[in-house]
């Protein structure tokens, strides 16, 4: 079967007045956007309060609609075939071989339902559903109507061409991104914070991200790792502003002057603050971080309110009650979790303590961290300065 038009259909919950256009404008770039690198020649545009992609030219279906698949703001996709209006009689007889073509198994029920945007067309659309759906029933033995409850509904709907359609793929859902401002992805090359970009993503947001590496103790395949990452992100995500910082003179200095089961705390709360100057740069309103209560010690209560001390941004952790499984499960929806897990060192884990803090004081720790009040600042503008931006698209 070749589908000319996709139909996409969205949710309409919070929508309405001016929010509509901000809404549809944003679905229609995001659609743009999934599908720039896909062969074929597309065109996206709203019209009626839906939104269409006509596609010209050959194209691959499986491809267009897996890339549609991860629009957020999409409930449904669903692809259509165009007829031109050659009269009624020949409707019916297109009708049926779309039946014909789409269900092998003609042991379903199904009802038609119609639109009629054509007010000049000689049937009404109750008369419209009526004789296709008449049509279909004499022509398959096997067939049934069910009006309340059927496997298939047939849409009809005339226009200039008239637009059949009945499958509806489920689309990401969520809202589209760039409905909701942006926000800063702590992202490193684990399981848990490319999840958590997608997640806060998916409610509109643009994502911008920070990897904090440590050469030569991290490798440039460690950075790669990361950019793949982002990269698989970015699928739904749209472009992300990715940037590198290296964190290796600063964590030396926190190595060598702080208390060694306060090292990763420190090290976190200087993440925030740095991730946190490129954000505020940037417009973000928040910060995102993969953290999830009592993973390990730096993310127990105590810990998460220490780190969380530095931030004057919100921070947002969308899977701070997430077990690690069902955090791997929307790993592997998402297809992160491959590149996750390939070894590679996170500059976390070469400086950890043997037995870090569990529960950190924060006076305890800010006192700790008056230490390295000679040089940090310093370093700071230097980490800043050199920072390394990267446009994943
Ligand atoms: P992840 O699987 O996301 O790496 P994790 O379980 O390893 O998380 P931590 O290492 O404690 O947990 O990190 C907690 C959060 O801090 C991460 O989810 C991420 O948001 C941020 N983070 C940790 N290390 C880095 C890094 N090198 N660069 C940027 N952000 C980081
Ligand atoms: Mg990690």
């Amino acid at each position: 079967m070749i589908f000319h038009t996709f139909l996409l259909k969205y949710g309409e919950i919070g929508i309405k007045g001016k929010n509509r256009y901000l809404f549809e404008d944003a679905l229609v770039r995001q659609v743009r956007f999934a599908l720039r690198e896909t062969d074929g020649e597309f065109t996206v545009y709203k019209k009626q309060a839906r939104i269409y992609v006509d596609c010209d030219g050959a194209y691959d279906y499986e491809e267009v609609t897996e890339k549609l698949r991860k629009v957020f703001g999409l409930v449904g996709i669903c692809p259509v075939v165009r007829l031109e209006d050659k009269g009624f009689e020949e409707l019916k007889k297109e009708v049926v071989s779309y039946m014909d073509e789409m269900y092998e198994d003609k042991n379903i029920t199904f009802k038609v339902e119609s639109r009629r945007s054509r007010k000049t067309y000689p049937k009404n659309s109750m008369e419209i559903s009526r004789d296709l759906g008449e049509a279909i029933l004499e022509a398959f033995p096997e067939i049934r109507v069910d009006v309340h409850r059927p496997d298939v509904t047939v849409h009809i709907e005339v226009r200039d061409e008239v637009y059949v359609y009945s499958r509806i793929i489920p689309g990401a859902g969520g809202m589209p991104v760039g409905t909701n401002g942006k926000a800063m992805l702590l992202l490193s090359g684990g399981i848990d914070s490319p999840v958590a970009g997608y997640m806060i993503s998916k409610r509109g947001v643009g994502i911008e991200a920070t990897y904090f590496h440590a050469p030569p103790y991290t490798s440039e395949r460690a950075k790669q790792k990361v950019m793949d990452l982002a990269k698989k992100v970015a699928e739904y995500a749209g472009p992300v502003k990715l940037h590198v910082v290296n964190f290796t003179d600063i964590q030396l200095y926190i190595y060598d002057r702080c208390p060694h089961d306060e090292l990763t705390i420190i090290m976190r709360r200087y993440m925030m603050k740095i991730a946190e100057h490129f954000a505020r740069k940037d417009g973000c309103l928040g910060l995102i971080t993969g953290e999830s209560i009592g993973q390990v010690a730096s993310q127990t209560m105590q810990s998460l309110a220490a780190t969380n001390d530095v931030c004057t941004l919100p921070v947002y952790r969308p899977l701070i009650g997430f077990d690690k499984q069902e955090i791997v499960n929307v790993a592997e929806k998402i297809d992160t979790y491959e590149t996750s897990i390939q070894p590679f060192e996170d500059c976390c884990t070469i400086f950890v303590a043997k037995h870090p803090v569990t529960k950190p004081n924060i006076d305890v720790i800010r006192r700790s961290e008056e230490r390295l009040n000679e040089k940090i600042d310093e370093l700071f503008e230097e980490a800043v300065r050199t920072v390394e931006i990267i446009e994943i698209k």
